[in-house]
């Protein structure tokens, strides 16, 4: 995983060096020398990260961080902030104005590449999924939109080698954060619930060595594979100048590291961001999952749509192919459904889609396939289904619609009827018959069925 990094510095030496040291670790550095020329480039070429000494000519350090991060194109580009010196004030306005990490010269180089690539690979886990999805679709998701302006309190709980520790951490960010923060052991967080939900961390704030050097960064291992706590964010608490601890930390997935004896605002800041990123990818998360189920459902219904149905009854058909097993497929199409547009109107035409949808899905198995196919038609695959049983099945439908009338939402009831075709596959090698082939079969039938005067199961004839 490699990226582009985006160099900003004042003094071409530094530049130069840096350069070289980013292109040996394989990564493309971009060049600025200003604060100008960074806003540019970063709004033009989408760095994957900047690097970022404060000390410009043309604008402080500060106003091009706070200008990158009022900017939706440059907003979620990570910053690591270089200090010329140790100074607390410079590193929490830089903090504050919204950076990443801000270390101090001289750095080292490789607790420098451990933070870069932790925040790279950050980016990526919440990018792959809008990638994939392609360049239009974020937006129209919502994943391009800016934070919310109000947020919930977030839950932190703080994990140290001695309880004083802990409880100290906990008074001192009491004062400053609204957030519920609890003191926790390790065994009291091993034992957190197995799936998302109240009571389950936003952030961990783990001290690197509780007992045993680094078991710390074990139990940190250990949390990000529970189903309960794997999207909470961890803030490993570090000896300072522990550089070995930091970069396993970082590399381990940390997704920050901070002094253990860090300036009490030091540690609010660092929370403050840990939290607004960890909501944001929550919210990003929440939307995929949103957008993915959405690709696959017809938002009426609620059953799969064809885009989802047809790749899953290609699936069926190999499965019966595979295990000679027979398969049915039945196409279901509602009886003069345009009239009952053109009397009732077109919320009762709704309605009595969402009840056929439901008398469908009431009578058939669970490893059945029912998707809604067209307007008013509908595709039910019976996996492991030869024909008597494919009959009984289809003839049940065929009642349960049409024996008992649909409520109207505006009062008063209609009697709606289906036409139903249906096929019937032979699994087995050579009988193979590709899943499109048998849909096409089950059409034929059903325009039999309406030809025949309606409310009729329908046959087709074997292919083979
Ligand atoms: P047939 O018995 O031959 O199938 O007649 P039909 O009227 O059902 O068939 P036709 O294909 O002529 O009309 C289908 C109608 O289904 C037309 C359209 O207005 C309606 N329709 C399709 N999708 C929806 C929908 O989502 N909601 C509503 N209310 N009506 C829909
Ligand atoms: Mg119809
Ligand atoms: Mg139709």
């Amino acid at each position: 995983m490699h990226g582009r990094i985006l160099i900003v510095d004042a003094t071409a030496t530094n530049r130069v060096i840096h350069k070289v040291k980013f292109a040996k670790a394989f990564y493309e550095p971009l060049l600025a020398a200003d604060g100008a020329a960074c806003l540019r480039i970063a709004a033009q070429d989408r760095p994957d990260l900047i690097l970022l000494d404060p000390e410009l000519p043309d604008m402080p350090g500060t106003e091009a961080l706070a200008r990158l991060r009022s900017d939706p194109a440059t907003r979620s580009i990570p910053v690591i902030v270089l200090l010329a010196r140790r100074d607390a004030a410079t590193r929490l306005a830089a903090l504050r104005a919204g950076a990443d990490e801000v270390m101090e010269k001289p750095v080292n180089d490789s607790v420098l590449l451990a933070r870069v690539r932790n925040l790279l690979r950050g980016r990526a886990e919440a990018g792959i999924v809008a990638q994939a999805l392609g360049d239009s679709l974020p937006g129209f998701l919502g994943l391009a939109e800016p934070p919310a302006g109000f947020e919930p309190a977030g839950l932190i709980a703080l994990i140290a080698a001695r309880p004083e520790t802990a409880l100290l951490w906990k008074r001192q960010l009491q004062q400053r954060m609204r957030d519920a923060l609890v003191v926790l052991s390790r065994e009291q967080a091993m034992a957190l619930p197995p799936e998302r939900g109240d009571g389950i961390p936003d952030v961990f704030v783990i001290e690197a060595d509780l007992d045993l050097a680094g078991d710390g960064l074990r139990l940190m291992s250990a949390l990000k594979t529970h189903a309960g706590t794997r999207h909470s964010a961890f803030c490993i608490v570090a000896k300072r100048g522990d550089g070995a601890a930091a970069e396993i930390a970082f590399d381990l997935g940390a997704d920050d590291v901070v002094a253990l004896v860090a300036p009490e605002d030091e540690l609010e800041l660092r929370l403050r961001t840990l939290l607004r990123r960890k909501r944001q990818t929550d919210r990003t998360r929440a939307t995929l999952e949103d957008g993915l189920r959405l690709a696959m459902v017809d938002p009426l219904t609620g059953l799969y749509n064809r885009r989802y149905a047809l790749p899953r009854l290609a699936g069926i058909a190999a499965q019966a192919a595979a295990e000679a097993q027979p398969f049915a497929v039945m196409v279901v199409d509602l009886d003069r459904f345009k009239a009952v547009n053109d009397r009732h109107g077109h919320g009762a035409g709704d309605a009595v889609l969402v009840e056929v949808a439901r008398r469908l899905s009431d009578n058939l198995r669970m490893s059945d396939l029912l998707a809604r196919i067209g307007g008013e038609e509908f595709l039910v695959a019976l996996p492991q289904t030869g024909l008597p049983e494919a009959e009984r099945v289809a003839e049940r439908l065929r009642q349960v619609i049409g024996d008992e009338p649909i409520a109207l939402p505006a009062g008063g009831a209609l009697r709606i009827t289906v036409s139903i075709g249906v096929a019937v596959g032979q699994g087995g090698a050579g009988a193979a018959e590709d899943a499109a082939a048998l849909v096409d079969r089950a059409d034929q039938a059903l325009l039999l069925s309406k030809s025949a005067g309606r409310n009729l199961v329908t046959f087709s004839k074997s292919a083979a």
